[in-house]
């Protein structure tokens, strides 16, 4: 389920493999991925140029091609980014494969086939048009905007967090564990909650987001790459809290199963 930190490891791949090379075949294995997108049309805006510029916005990620436009990926649930050193090395559900000139491959692996390849005349058109709000981790993102976006929201703090409109970029997991180190319970209501915690927050989103980058821990791999005391790798059935020992509750909000810790998040 690639939320913000696995996009920013897939940007990481596309920005060390795929930039300043120039695209000699692209191959889509299921047109499906390019929603209206004719394949014909997608392959020709592709073939015989170079991508030269990689942006992350929420889980979105965006590679500008020299010639003007943007290629836009995005994963769904379970998608994801791979290099491909050899020929033949392409991994299970590759959908579409960017052929480098005599230098590898791109593969944009996606499983469930939710999720979308395109193109886009501009970054920031895109970015409105998807109606992503700010990307959690834009530093002109501070906690006066943040307050100013979430105050008026009458709804549970967990599904705010994770409603791309208001924050791009986090998702049913890494929200659980913003919350958790934060001390809130999800399902407290965003504008009831007291400065301070609104404060934790804030700071707990930043931190969350800005050590799993850096740990290039994931959110569902690479988990043991996490500070001691952080919830994910406990998040399951019967878990326990990092913190407490006490075994984690699980919630269901707006159809997605969360997980809490009862004592540290109180009322959880
Ligand atoms: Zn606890």
């Amino acid at each position: 389920m690639p939320e913000l930190p696995d996009v920013e490891g897939f940007k990481r791949v596309l920005a060390k493999n795929a930039l300043r090379k120039t695209i000699d075949r692209v191959v889509v294995s299921d047109a499906r991925i390019l929603g209206k997108l004719p394949v014909g049309k997608f392959a020709s805006s592709l073939e015989g140029a170079q991508l030269v510029a990689a942006r992350r916005h929420g889980k979105h990620l965006m590679a500008n091609i020299d010639r003007g436009q943007w290629l836009t990926l995005h994963f769904g649930p379970a998608g994801g980014l791979q290099f491909v050193g050899k020929p033949g090395g392409e991994p299970p559900f590759t959908r579409v494969r960017f052929d480098f000139a005599g230098d590898g491959s791109l593969a944009y692996t996606n499983r469930r086939m939710i999720g979308r390849v395109g193109l886009a005349e501009d970054a920031a058109d895109f970015i409105a048009e998807e109606k992503l709000g700010p990307d959690a981790l834009d530093r002109r993102f501070d906690f006066d905007a943040l307050k100013t976006a979430v105050l008026s929201l009458k709804r549970d703090v967990k599904s705010v967090l994770m409603d791309q409109q208001v924050i791009a970029g986090i998702g049913n997991i890494y929200s659980d564990e913003i919350l958790f180190q934060a001390r809130i319970n999800p399902v407290e209501r965003v504008d009831k909650l007291s400065p301070a915690e609104l404060k934790r927050l804030f700071t707990e989103m930043r931190k969350v987001l800005e050590t799993a980058v850096d740990r290039r821990a994931g959110s569902e791999q690479f988990l043991e790459r996490l500070p001691k005391g952080y919830l994910l790798p406990e998040r399951k059935r019967g878990g326990h809290c990092p913190r407490c020992g006490s075994v984690l509750k699980v919630l269901k909000i707006g159809g997605r199963t969360g997980y809490c810790c009862p004592r540290c998040q109180q009322g959880c």
